[in-house]
């Protein structure tokens, strides 16, 4: 266990980084990843052979018990005890998260340590984190078998006459039952002309005979999140021929965007595969999102898959992403599928599995 910890912060230490001494790593799941702790309160200083854990007194007995291969540091005031074991250790130039610190956090660095240099580095663990290993990718897998199994239990309430509201809360309660340490997100039901919302919060809504229903959810499992998103008919043989087709088309464009998952194909290009499909049927105006995302211990993380986010990535074995194309026609209806997906040697192995294919 420790040993993955170790080389963890070995491999960030060996990235370039403009000649600082040590990391101060702030953000919960950099802290996480680099060390196992998995308390709320705490940072990382990382820097030749040495790493500490800095944190209050509510995590001193957790963090000495989670984080052996570190010396825990119970001190009141983090920017204190951090300024202090820099001095101790020598350190001039030490470069801190800079997106996980704010303009105050950076003023109280400052103020108790005026000697040092604080050099500002964006989303170096960030990078390391976008490749997952194996165990990584199984507790992905798993956080995902437990959504999919809470929704198989909730399935029978998707008709007319429940609310979204109780079919969000029924999914909730069933992924926490089934294991789910806390959910991704708050699960989305959108039903009928809600659908065009791409994250609606579930309402007081009744659902119809002939909505779609779009839901979704995830769980989290040891630390690791899962992402998916069904859309499905109150009753199949109730649903217009103008659904189906524009469940037709969402379920192509996924296809067409998981296709390209495999290593060496930049994330844009990706995205450009799904949404050409929808652009071809006439509805490129109706899909204004990116088509996916990284999951790991963030339910959103690098790398993006989009037309427009940079840097664009070319996917490599072990990343973790999403392909989730929709289309959202403005009080009328929406359809999206995402499935959660692990970039392998040869394409891409589906971590979420729920059956996308139009009930029969
Ligand atoms: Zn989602
Ligand atoms: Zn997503």
């Amino acid at each position: 266990m420790g040993d993955r910890y170790r080389q963890r912060v070995r491999t960030l230490l060996a990235l370039p980084d403009q000649g600082v001494d040590a990391h101060l790593i702030v953000s919960l799941e950099n802290r996480f990843y680099l060390s196992g702790f998995s308390g709320s309160a705490g940072w990382l200083l990382v820097g030749g052979g040495e790493r500490f854990l800095l944190t209050d007194s509510r995590y001193a007995e957790q963090a000495g018990t989670e984080v052996p291969d570190y010396d825990v540091v119970v001190s009141p005031s983090l920017a204190g005890g951090v300024v202090k074991i820099i001095a101790e250790q020598g350190w001039k130039r030490v470069a801190i998260d800079s997106p996980h610190v704010s303009v105050q956090g950076l003023e109280q660095l400052r103020q108790a340590g005026p000697l040092v240099q604080w050099v500002p580095q964006a989303g170096r663990v960030e990078t390391l984190r976008r490749v997952k290993d194996e165990d990584e990718v199984a507790c992905i897998r798993g956080a995902a078998k437990i959504a999919d199994r809470a929704l198989q239990q909730v399935m029978e309430m998707i008709r007319p006459g429940t609310s979204e509201k109780a079919l969000g809360i029924a999914l909730e309660h069933a992924m926490r039952e089934c294991g789910a340490e806390a959910l991704s997100f708050p699960t989305i039901v959108a039903s009928g002309p809600r659908g065009s919302l791409p994250h609606a919060q579930p309402s007081a809504r009744i659902m119809e005979g002939g909505d779609l229903v779009t839901i979704d959810f995830g769980s989290v499992f040891r630390g690791y999140h899962s992402d998916e998103t069904v859309t499905v008919p109150v009753s199949a043989a109730r649903a217009n021929r103008q659904q189906r087709h524009i469940y037709d088309i969402v379920r192509q464009a996924q296809k067409a965007g998981l296709d390209m998952v495999k290593p060496g194909v930049k994330a844009s290009a990706v995205d450009a595969a799904a949404r050409e499909v929808i652009a071809r049927e006439g509805f490129g105006d109706f899909f204004g999102h990116g088509t996916g995302h990284g999951v790991g211990l963030e339910v959103h993380e690098d790398p993006f898959i989009g037309p427009r986010y940079q840097p664009d990535f070319e996917l490599e074995p072990g990343m973790v992403v999403t392909v989730e194309p929709g289309i959202y026609r403005p009080g009328s209806m929406g359809v999206r599928l995402e499935d959660t997906v692990v970039v392998t040697s040869a394409g891409y192995q589906r971590l979420t599995r729920w059956d996308k294919r139009w009930p029969t």
